[in-house]
């Protein structure tokens, strides 16, 4: 992802002072600011040393401002999800839940996410199938009724649809 960080006393004095960089790089950047950006004289006169994340690019998540420390902790948090192709997955989760983006329960993440399905119904059935219908005969298994089966397994869990299929979660 990346991030336009600038300078908040500058911001305040009505400069836009700042720059795009990735947000891995974001306490580097913070730290070297005065070189990396060309300051006009006010941010050295008045010592400026608070920066902002004033804009995002390229983050699978919402995210509003924040800090550049954040910035770089959410990146981090993008890439070990990313291992996994868990960031759309976790988005979702964060709407579900509404916990924070960072400083959430990360394992209760992992814990309740169940999976990513073309849709309901298929994952409804792979469970019927898997559990109930394993142990019944051919002949009882015909009148399973899995619309039935498949709205009343809903009520356990969260179920985010998209366009790219649905999000399972436990609740
Ligand atoms: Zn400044």
């Amino acid at each position: 992802m990346r991030v336009w960080i600038g300078c908040l006393g500058c911001y305040n004095g009505g400069d836009l002072v700042g720059e795009w960089v990735e947000a891995g790089n974001a306490t580097d950047f913070e730290a070297d600011f005065a070189n990396r950006v060309k300051v006009p004289a006010s941010h050295i006169a008045e010592a400026h040393e608070e920066y902002w994340v004033f804009d995002i690019d390229e983050s699978p998540w919402k995210l509003g401002e924040m800090s550049p420390s954040d910035a770089e902790a959410i990146q981090e948090l993008i890439d070990e999800l990313r291992e996994n192709c868990l960031e759309d997955a976790y988005g979702y989760w964060l709407e579900v839940t509404g916990e924070p983006v960072l400083g959430g329960d990360i394992d209760a993440f992992r814990d309740n996410y169940v999976g990513h399905f073309p849709t309901w119904r298929y994952y409804a059935d792979e469970v019927a199938i898997e559990t109930i219908l394993m142990s019944v005969d051919q002949a009882v298994a015909n009148y399973f009724d899995w619309e039935a089966w498949a709205r009343d397994l809903a009520y356990d869990y969260h179920i985010v649809d998209t366009l790219q299929g649905v999000y399972i979660f436990h609740l």
